[in-house]
């Protein structure tokens, strides 16, 4: 027999805007980290700007919070934790290699998928909602991590061939 439940799509649009609050949250303290850990001035750099971005996603989040009425609450979310995790074991396991940087890249753009993961589908929820104020401001944060990966996956090849050279 199926279980019933009185949960709706409302319950798991709030629940999984909780976990990618709390994650942009853990992702605002990692980047600081990364950008101290790279060797390349394009990938500190690179790391702060995204920092600051991050700033902007958390308060564009809190917005959607108001429209459901809502007090903006993070829920522990394991999956970044996890990334998070993973990209400080690379930092100290290729710490003064030359693969450093193409680890930290690579930890990076883990967690851009995750984020532009959640952020399709909260997209795709608030439009079965209704929820029409909240679709652009949710676009406004995937346009921000789609663009953050592209930029990634630049400055991966631009350090890949770090003398211009392009592969053959
Ligand atoms: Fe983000
Ligand atoms: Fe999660
Ligand atoms: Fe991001």
């Amino acid at each position: 027999m199926a279980t019933t439940t009185t949960k709706t799509l409302d319950d798991l649009f709030l629940d999984t805007l909780k976990d990618i609050y709390f994650a942009e949250k853990q992702i605002l303290k990692a980047l600081p980290k990364l950008a101290r850990a790279a060797q390349s001035e394009e990938g500190k750099a690179g790391f702060l700007q995204h920092r600051d971005e991050t700033q902007g996603q958390i308060e564009r989040l809190e917005q959607v919070f108001e429209i459901l009425g809502k007090p903006a609450r993070g829920k522990t979310c394991e999956a970044i934790q996890g990334i998070i995790a993973e990209g400080e074991e690379i930092t100290e396991e290729f710490k003064g290699s030359p693969a450093l940087d193409a680890g930290l890249i690579s930890s990076a753009q883990a967690v851009e998928h995750y984020e532009i993961a959640r952020y399709g589908t909260l997209i795709a929820w608030a439009n079965q909602l209704s929820l029409k104020d909240a679709v652009p401001l949710l676009q406004a944060n995937l346009a921000e991590e789609v663009a953050t990966d592209k930029k990634l996956t630049q400055l991966a090849q631009a350090s890949a061939n770090p003398k211009g050279k392009r592969a053959a």
